[in-house]
């Protein structure tokens, strides 16, 4: 009778490859590139990464992986180590001056932008004053839920997950809260469960109020994107909230100008009705890199109104937000030192 002595050794380590190969493959629709199986025998002994997975979901994914790998023909016992890696998460405000210059926009684009170029974003909404990611990220009406009291963002179809301050109360509830309160929910936001992002894009309020405060004092960000429209007046304001990250020493990672250059979509002409350059000459003035020029276009608020921010979309108005962004992703990719882009 044939013993385990007689088996030749390349034999064994034939169906050892072969289990081997069959355990990789069993896990993978469950766990993706997370789990790495290596055989002793009839032992597996698997290392499983859980980075980004809160304790339940850790916990889930262990459980499969077990009960996947035990099913195999062959095992006989399942090890699981779990490991995970810290990820460094970057975080980048978007700010103004005052309101209805675009910056709720040039976050929406810029946060999908970043994500199409390879970062993982995550979208915090801290516009208490008007809320409008939901809308422009075509989730509206969804809300997140939470364990163990942690926020789960809402994902949305463009890859980025996002949490607004318009998810935490009811869509007719006008958002009248003080310091405390704002304060309070920003930090539900930037304490959320972020996952794999590593990167936060914020919206925050027009002008240097209390949400500012706190977010630069809290939840210090890498850098700050001021969005300005050429005009004067915009500048201004624009200026004010510069000097605010400026003084907190948080690096302004450059200004875009919004609505700058308007094409009629009946003649094609162009022309300047808030002006042009001003922005980039104020960005000059200030040594700040000039991040780039937003034209206005009825494309960019018809599409931003339906929920598909134009940097998904194919017309030209993508190419703008994604000069913006490929500056932001160099600043980024260089972990957040300042930078020139000329
Ligand atoms: P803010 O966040 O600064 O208040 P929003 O991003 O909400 O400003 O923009 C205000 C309005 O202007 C929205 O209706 C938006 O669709 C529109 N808008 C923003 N940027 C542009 C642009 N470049 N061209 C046309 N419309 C724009």
């Amino acid at each position: 009778m044939a013993t385990a002595h007689d088996v030749p050794i390349w034999a064994m380590m034939t169906d050892i490859a072969a289990l081997q190969a069959a355990l990789k493959a069993a896990l993978a629709p469950v766990a993706g590139d997370r789990a790495t199986p290596r055989l002793d025998g009839a032992r597996a002994s698997i290392i499983l990464d859980v980075t980004g997975l809160d304790a339940d979901d850790r916990y889930a994914l262990e459980g499969l992986v077990r009960e996947t790998a035990v099913a195999l023909p062959g095992i006989d016992e399942v090890r699981v180590a779990q490991t995970s890696q810290r990820i460094r998460r970057l975080t980048i405000a978007v700010a103004s001056g005052k309101g209805g210059v675009g910056k709720s926009t040039v976050s929406a684009n810029l946060a999908i932008a970043l994500q199409q170029l390879g970062r993982r974003v995550g979208l915090v909404d801290a516009d208490i004053y008007g809320p409008s990611q939901p809308k422009l990220m075509g989730v509206e009406g969804t809300k997140p839920t939470a364990r163990d009291k942690v926020l789960q963002p809402v994902p949305t179809p463009y890859g980025v997950s996002l949490l607004s301050m318009g998810q935490l109360v009811a869509d007719d509830q006008a958002i009248a809260w003080r310091g405390p309160m704002a304060a309070g929910a920003l930090g539900q936001l930037m304490d959320a469960n972020w996952g794999l992002a590593d990167t936060i894009v914020i919206d925050l309020p027009p002008g240097t109020g209390d949400v500012q405060l706190t977010m630069i004092q809290k939840h210090r960000p890498t850098g700050a994107v001021i969005v300005s429209t050429p005009q004067d007046l915009a500048l201004i304001d624009a200026r004010r909230a510069i000097d605010l990250f400026a003084k907190a020493g948080v690096p302004v990672i450059g200004i875009v100008e919004n609505m700058a250059g308007y094409a009629c979509p009946a003649c094609g002409e162009v022309s300047d009705p808030f002006g042009r350059g001003g922005a980039e000459a104020a960005a000059a003035e200030l040594d700040l890199p000039f991040l780039g020029r937003i034209p206005l276009d009825i494309a960019i608020r018809t599409a931003s109104d339906g929920g598909m921010p134009p940097v998904t979309g194919t017309g030209p108005e993508r190419d703008a937000f994604m000069v913006v962004a490929t500056h932001v992703k160099t600043w980024l990719d260089r972990g957040g030192n300042n930078a020139t882009y000329q």
